[in-house]
């Protein structure tokens, strides 16, 4: 089987042409580093994604705070991450960084913010 990945490794977005036999990958063209090669395998493994982002924040400079994974989670937990993300509320003020929630999904991620925000 023949499958078709873009690299999100980084903004260059390499074009990379896969062939599968049996679930295992037996060659990979056209990625330009060896990010690339490690991306293609995790995506025919089990495609991981960090996940970005906002909650809602009381009290602070504005309603929403932008958050994300901080490393990758299965794309398959996406939507219910997004799920249990949505139920958040936090207080300002929030340091950049903060952890919002631990281990979401038992996935091993923490949820954490990408900005500081001061109280109103
Ligand atoms: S293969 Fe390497 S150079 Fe190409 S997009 Fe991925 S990380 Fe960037």
């Amino acid at each position: 089987m023949k499958k078709h990945f873009t690299c999100i490794m980084c903004p260059i977005g390499c074009e990379i042409d896969v062939e599968i036999e049996n679930g295992e990958v037996i060659s990979i063209k056209g990625n330009k580093c060896i990010q690339g090669e490690k991306f293609v395998r995790q995506e025919v493994k089990s495609p991981m994604r960090v996940l970005t982002t906002t909650v809602r924040i009381e009290n602070g400079e504005y309603a929403m705070l932008p958050v994300r994974t901080d490393r990758p989670i299965p794309k398959s937990l996406l939507f219910k991450a997004m799920e249990e993300i949505s139920k958040i509320k936090v207080k300002a003020p929030v340091r950049m960084y903060q952890i919002i929630a631990k281990d979401i999904l038992q996935t091993g991620a923490n949820l954490v913010a990408t900005r500081s925000m001061k109280k109103k």
